[in-house]
């Protein structure tokens, strides 16, 4: 099978190391993939927003399968074109993607379709916005209606900062992401991700992992990306995972299938698990990033059959995802000054001493290489350091040494990536 995996992060990274291992595979490509990926791929270097010319790429390269990594292109319609040349696509259309692309759509979509989620209104009207503070008592939570790189999210403490926060948002601190603006209740509890397979009709569990979104250790400080990851999340026992699939991702699948646009990729449900159940937070259209590291890391079967049935309608035929027994974690190891402003450049030694360690790959969200051919910071998030290990404590023993085994002067990482799992476990 000859396959294109479109996307240049760890995420990419982690699919492609995956993908390179079934011997299914009788070609990889990757567009535009970096130096890391071009280890395990062919890299093209067309960018993910140059969309005919991956188009072109698939067409001229005979690919059987796209398989399709940042939710940007997705957003934008690749698969769509795509698909529209008979090609195989692992990854939502234009329209599914919807449910990423708009928190007010797919507020308005949970509610037509009883998913249960918070308590919510869209505004694009200050007057209207303030008022309907009145139905919730602090904290608040106020989100733009479109994308804004994990950021659009404010959670003000008191009414005075939900209502200055609220003309921020409308006069365009998000750009016109913020124009419209979602207001919803506050919900208590831990979060977790649960993801899962769709081909359009059918779903099929494909994990469950939590993420660290603060840069700080005790999740302080201000949001980012993702810091790290970790799966088997203790709090994703089997009896709420059940509870998740039914009541939350099939009828999430079913309803997009009965608007007509079905979805065919992964769903990434956001759970936040409080007092009353499991309830939806966001749904994101593509596998998490640190999330998909840890994933990819515990899978045991051959991948590339999952991903193809997802994209050709036959995940009824697939039985049910082998996962190791091995918990899994990965460390971010970020450019010093991210999320804020961070300088590129800096020379990362010790990545080949790390990767040699037993249980560990270090995937790579952003280097390249110099001159030499020695691997240099390219980004914010540059390194996830990712491994397995007979218990969640001895994964991350082994991540923590691979990282002491890289020598990046310019690069911090969080120290305590798994705390609340390590802390109860
Ligand atoms: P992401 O970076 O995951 O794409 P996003 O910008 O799309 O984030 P959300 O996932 O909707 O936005 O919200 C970001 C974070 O804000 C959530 O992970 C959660 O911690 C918090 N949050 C969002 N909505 C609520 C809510 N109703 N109650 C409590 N916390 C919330």
């Amino acid at each position: 099978m000859k396959v294109l995996v479109i996307g240049s992060g760890g995420r990419e990274h982690a699919l492609v190391w995956k993908i390179a291992q079934s011997p299914l595979v009788t070609a990889l490509i990757a567009a535009p993939g970096s130096a890391a990926i071009g280890t395990l791929a062919t890299c093209v270097n067309i960018p993910v927003s140059d969309l005919d010319g991956l188009v072109d790429l698939a067409r001229e390269r005979t690919v059987d399968l796209v398989v399709i990594g940042p939710e940007i292109p997705l957003c934008d319609g690749l698969a769509d074109k795509l698909r529209a040349i008979g090609i195989a696509v692992f990854g939502p259309s234009k329209a599914a993607s919807m449910l990423e692309t708009s928190k007010a759509f797919a507020k308005d979509f949970y509610a037509r379709h009883n998913v249960p989620t918070a308590r919510y209104g869209v505004f694009d009207d200050a007057v209207r916005a303030k008022a309907f503070l009145d139905e919730f008592s602090p904290p608040y939570v106020l989100k733009a209606d479109g994308l804004a790189a994990g950021k659009g999210v404010v959670i003000p403490e008191t009414r005075e900062a939900a209502e200055a926060e609220i003309d921020a948002f409308l006069s365009g601190k998000f750009g016109d992401a913020s124009r419209t603006l979602v207001i919803e209740e506050f919900m208590r509890g831990e979060e977790v991700s649960i993801f899962a397979l769709c081909d359009g009709k059918t779903v099929l569990y494909c994990g469950a992992a939590q993420d660290h979104k603060r840069v700080g250790e005790g999740d302080t400080g201000p949001n980012t990306g993702g810091m790290g990851a970790y799966s088997p999340a203790p709090i994703a026992t089997l009896a709420l995972i059940d509870t998740v699939m039914k009541t939350i991702i099939e009828p999430t699948a079913a309803g997009l299938a009965a608007e007509g646009t079905p979805f065919q990729g992964v769903l990434f449900a956001g759970i936040m698990v409080t007092a009353d159940g499991p309830k939806t937070v966001e749904f994101n259209i593509r596998f998490g990033d640190p999330e998909c590291q840890v994933l990819m890391a515990r899978i045991a079967n051959d991948i590339l059959p999952y991903l193809k049935a997802a994209a050709t309608g036959h995940l009824d035929q697939m039985l049910p995802i082998d996962w190791s027994p091995e918990p899994a974690i990965t460390v971010v190891m970020a450019a010093k000054g991210y999320p804020g402003d961070y300088s590129k450049g800096s020379v990362i030694e010790g990545v080949d001493a790390a990767n040699a360690l037993d249980g560990v790959h270090v995937f790579e969200a952003g280097t390249s290489r110099d001159a030499q051919g020695r691997r240099i910071a390219a980004g914010g998030r540059v390194l996830n350091v990712t491994a397995t290990g007979e218990s969640l404590h001895y994964a991350a023993d082994r991540a923590y040494t691979a990282i002491d085994a890289i020598n990046w002067p310019d690069g911090f990482c969080r120290r305590d990536i798994a705390w609340r799992a390590l802390k109860t476990h």
